[in-house]
């Protein structure tokens, strides 16, 4: 649907240190003029750097994770406020990997996503099941507790993103199936209706995850309620992500 625009979105994790800026400068030439939103969320280091070489050009930058204060005595945590004064637009929360590594619950996303959207950015909230919970037929059980838990009642299609991310399919090449993909996006859609009304659930961008790269990324466009993707590995290097990047030009 064409009022919402598309988003590609990187996210570089914890990759990448000065000089992979070349990567960024290469992919600001390449896309000048682009009719949907390109994001890339750099490791924190890089944040501001990246920021000030995008100011004004054809790349939004973003965090890809918050605390849920602005500020105080939490060592190594980074704000809202903070990533928003260092010039993102946006932040990914609840990603599976934090979800993993740091035992971050829907809770904890809900709260997060409230503080990000109160410092003026845009959220980009991950669900997605694991390998174990598709095999046992649970995958839109899961999704619609997550959605219900992190999404908070706030959330509008201007400042929510859903990025819909198969656990399984994250950094293994292992890619949903388009069905898969389509009956899950569809779900999201109307779960987001259903709850926010239909206004923010339509206006909201769904972005799928896992595993994109050139080669499946036009298909996977083409899928109903996909509105973009967030990628991994593949958005580390401007000769990978480029051609991902032109592959939404097809599908616009
Ligand atoms: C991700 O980390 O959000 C992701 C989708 O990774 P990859 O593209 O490497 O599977």
């Amino acid at each position: 649907m064409d009022f919402r625009k598309k988003l590609i979105a990187g996210n570089w994790k914890m990759n990448g240190t000065g000089e992979m800026l070349d990567e960024v400068r290469e992919l600001l030439d390449a896309h000048p003029k682009p009719k949907y939103d390109i994001l890339i969320c750099p490791p924190a280091t890089l944040l501001a750097a990246m920021s000030s070489l995008t100011a004004e050009r054809s790349i939004l930058t973003g965090g890809q994770d918050c605390h849920h204060e602005q500020a105080g005595a939490h060592t190594g945590d980074i704000s809202g406020q903070m990533l928003a004064d260092a010039g993102a637009s946006f932040v990914i929360l609840g990603h599976s990997e934090r979800r993993a590594d740091h035992g971050e619950t829907d809770d904890n996303v809900n709260v997060k996503a409230r503080a990000a959207i109160a410092a003026g950015l845009k959220v980009v909230i991950c669900v997605g099941e694991t390998l174990a919970e598709r095999e046992a037929a649970n995958t839109l059980e899961i999704i619609a507790g997550q959605l219900a838990g992190s999404v908070p009642d706030l959330a509008t299609g201007a400042n929510l993103v859903v990025a819909y991310e198969p656990v399984w399919a994250i950094g293994t090449g292992k890619v949903a199936t388009l069905e898969q993909i389509g009956e899950v996006h569809d779900f999201i859609r109307m779960q987001l209706e259903k709850r926010l009304g239909a206004g923010v659930g339509r206006s909201t961008r769904l972005l799928y995850g896992g595993s994109v790269k050139a080669g499946n990324a036009a298909e996977i466009f083409g899928v109903s309620n996909v509105d973009g993707a967030l990628v991994g590995g593949a958005s580390l290097k401007a000769a990978d992500f480029s051609p991902i990047i032109n592959a939404l030009d097809a599908a616009s």
